[in-house]
Formats: structure tokens, sequence, C-alpha cells
């Protein structure tokens, strides 16, 4: 299901352009409009679904595994030195744009993201 209000869904599908990574049939992986990091990337799935509480189990776990994938490989073109995965769900905890994202922050010496 798409939300027509939601961006990440107009993102995830193709409608408004970005700057993409990768893409599937389920997920577009983009790089985050402002970046805590050289390289962070957000993990999108094409599907709507507002946060990690009503994501789909097989999306979910498709997710891990293109998150693993995505951080091995951007590692090598990146030189970066280690990984953050963030996930927010809900407005007290960060979460701002209400469609199940995963934030891939590459961390570099000295890099002072405040996490
Ligand atoms: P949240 O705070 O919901 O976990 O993360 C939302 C993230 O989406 C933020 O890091 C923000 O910079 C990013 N973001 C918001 N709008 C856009 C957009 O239109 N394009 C891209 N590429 N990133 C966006
Ligand atoms: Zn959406």
């Amino acid at each position: 299901m798409r939300d027509e209000k939601c961006i990440f869904c107009k993102i995830a599908n193709g409608e408004i352009p970005s700057a993409t990574l990768y893409e599937d049939e389920d997920f577009r992986v983009i790089l985050d409009l402002g970046p805590a990091s050289k390289g962070h990337a957000l993990i999108l799935p094409k599907e709507h679904y507002k946060d990690l509480y009503h994501l789909d189990d097989e999306i979910a776990a498709k997710a891990l595994v293109l998150a693993k994938r995505m951080i091995t490989k951007l590692t090598e073109v990146l030189g970066c030195e280690g990984y953050n995965i963030v996930q927010n769900n809900g407005e007290l905890a960060g979460q701002t744009v209400f469609h199940f994202h995963m934030h891939l922050i590459p961390r570099y010496k000295n890099d002072n993201v405040g996490l």
C-alpha cells in the first residue's frame, strides 16, 4: 500500500528523483538529504509502513539482509571505519518521516557524529 501524502512513498517509487545507491522490487536505498556523515544512506521499502511496529515481517527480514550487504559494499567504497544503523520509531524517538526507514551512517575517525 502507498500513502499519497508520503514523501518517502514518492521517492521510493521513483516519482520524486533521488540519489539512488540501490534499487530492487522491494526497496530503494538513497542518500540522506541532511547527512550525519559522508555517505549517510536510507533504506526505504517501496510499500508504506509507518514504523517498525507496522512493518511486514518478510520486509523486515529483507531490510536487515540488505543493510548488511549495503554496509559491506559501502565500507569498501567510502573507506569508513565503522557503521551505525539507526532506526527511529515515533516522534519522541526522533522520527520525522513516518514511512519506515533505516539509517546507514558511516563512521570516520574524529567525525563528530552525535548519536
Ligand atoms: P528520521 O528522523 O525520520 O529517522 O529520518 C528522516 C531522515 O530523512 C532525515 O535524516 C532527513 O535528513 C531525511 N530526509 C527528509 N526528507 C528527505 C528527502 O526529501 N530526501 C532525502 N534524501 N532525505 C530526506
Ligand atoms: Zn510512505
